[in-house]
């Protein structure tokens, strides 16, 4: 084989790889490693798919942490920061494969759970937070808890649905954080 070739084909996979790499980092949120709000819109399509053809129920679930500006104010937005990555290597131990994680906002999480009724959610959910609160991030010296609101678990007939389902979410998490924060509520 030519050398001239072999040196295109290695350019042109180099240039393959760059663009893989791009399009993975326009997906995915650089702090946590979950998906960001492109990778959500990137990925939705395929679970609502599967959701629909095997008439899976699905469930959003948006959490938010407690008090958090706190926590940057007191100790430094780099503890901010860690405090964050842990969180989002939490959701992504939790969930299953099928699922979606996603940083929402900025100390904002959007998780759509596949094949999850609201209960099953719940469990989720539940585990998210058991996990959270005994996590230590030094040098922050109180446990980190953080407020839910859950929404759906029914089989989405469309993005619409879902999309409500997510409005819906985000309403119940305002009550969650009314109600005193640090607990999950349903929708
Ligand atoms: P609440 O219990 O009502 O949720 O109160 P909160 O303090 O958590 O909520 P608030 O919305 O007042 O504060 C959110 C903070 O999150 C403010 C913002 O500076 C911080 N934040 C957002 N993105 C990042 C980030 O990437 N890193 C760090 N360290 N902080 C961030
Ligand atoms: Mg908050
Ligand atoms: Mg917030």
């Amino acid at each position: 084989m030519p050398e001239s070739f072999l040196s295109l084909l290695g350019e042109r996979l180099r240039q393959a790889l760059r663009q893989a790499e791009w399009g993975l980092l326009a997906l995915t949120d650089p702090l946590t490693g979950l998906l960001n709000r492109r990778g959500l819109e990137a990925e939705l399509p395929k679970l609502l798919a599967l959701a629909r053809r095997y008439q899976a129920p699905v469930s959003v679930v948006m959490l938010d942490i407690d008090r958090f500006k706190r926590v940057n104010d007191t100790y430094g937005h780099p503890v901010g920061d860690e405090v964050l990555r842990r969180l989002g290597r939490i959701l992504e131990a939790s969930v299953r494969k099928e699922d979606l994680a996603v940083r929402y906002g900025g100390e904002e999480f959007l998780l759509i759970l596949f094949g999850a009724g609201r209960e099953a959610a719940k469990d989720v959910v539940e585990r998210v937070r058991e996990r959270f609160r005994t996590e230590r991030v030094p040098p922050v010296p109180h446990p980190l808890t953080l407020s839910a609101g859950i929404a759906g678990g029914e089989v989405p007939e469309g993005k619409e649905v879902l999309e409500e389902w997510v409005l819906k979410a985000d309403y119940a998490l305002l009550r969650a954080k009314e109600a005193g924060r640090d607990r999950v509520t349903l929708a």
